[in-house]
């Protein structure tokens, strides 16, 4: 696995590892593309680290971003798809100006038959990683 410039993998104050930007990044700006693997429901495999790009469609996440936590205040978004040849993509994005150092994290949401509890302790914490209804 190559190393993505500019992230580094830490270990998190907020759970387990986590993931840092060792560069300024502006608000808007692509951070990386993600590499992944494309999977389907059926096959029943550990989607711990994937995103749900359709419902069905998986895109298990295979490079430094597998590390990324969650927070209800997010900030950095993961834009992914299917395109129309059938391949996954995914791409980190900042949601604001970020400095060096700053631990970055999604705003993932699991089915609620997988939902788990959050400890991110951010003022708008929803109190699980769930999905909105
Ligand atoms: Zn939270």
């Amino acid at each position: 696995m190559a190393r993505i410039p500019g992230l580094q993998v830490i270990r998190s104050k907020v759970a387990g590892y986590g993931v840092i930007t060792t560069r300024k990044r502006k608000k808007g700006s692509v951070i990386t593309n993600v590499e992944g693997v494309i999977w389907y429901a059926k096959e029943k495999r550990d989607d711990r680290h994937s995103l749900i790009l359709e419902p069905g469609i998986f895109f298990d996440m295979v490079d430094q971003t597998r590390y990324l936590n969650h927070s209800c205040e997010p900030n950095v978004v993961v834009e992914a798809g299917v395109t129309k040849n059938g391949n996954g993509w995914a791409q980190l994005q900042a949601l604001r100006d970020l400095k060096p150092g700053e631990e970055l994290f999604f705003d993932y949401a699991l089915p609620p038959e997988l939902k788990e509890r959050c400890y991110c302790r951010t003022r708008s914490c929803r109190g699980w990683i769930v999905e909105k209804r």
